[in-house]
């Protein structure tokens, strides 16, 4: 991790958001949280973080649409998305992928190896936009 790497937490659940903060922050990984859509877009617009953990289902939206957005303009196209839900039904993984996310992590988290699937993600952003390099 290189300073200024940070995720950014979209979740209106407050007991999922807890739990995950605390994760990433014992962790030593640079956080932030959105409850719903205005927040979301007040941070992204203050600071692009280099992972966004996108719950599926918001007060008032929904993550899909979201993303919708993040890959509509172009400075925010190359975020690194991963969708964030309870829906764990079959298809569910095709519709996040096919809908702009870049990958799929379902509730509850496993507390065991989620921050190094967040690890993985953050490297896998990095190595995937050539022009943040050097
Ligand atoms: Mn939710």
């Amino acid at each position: 991790m290189t300073e200024g790497e940070s995720v950014l937490v979209v979740e209106d659940n407050d007991q999922n958001l807890e739990l995950i903060l605390f994760l990433l922050e014992e962790a030593g990984i640079p956080v932030h949280a959105a409850r719903d859509a205005g927040e979301f877009q007040a941070c992204v617009r203050a600071k692009l973080p280099d992972l966004i953990l996108m719950d599926m289902q918001l007060p008032g939206t929904d993550g899909l649409s979201l993303v919708r957005e993040l890959r509509a303009n172009p400075l925010t196209a190359h975020l690194t998305i991963v969708a964030f839900t309870a829906h764990a039904m079959r298809g569910d993984r095709q519709r996040f992928l096919a809908g702009g996310c870049d990958g799929y992590i379902p509730k509850p988290i496993n507390v065991a190896t989620f921050v190094e699937e967040i690890k993985t993600w953050i490297a896998a952003g990095r190595s995937a936009r050539p022009f943040d390099k050097g």
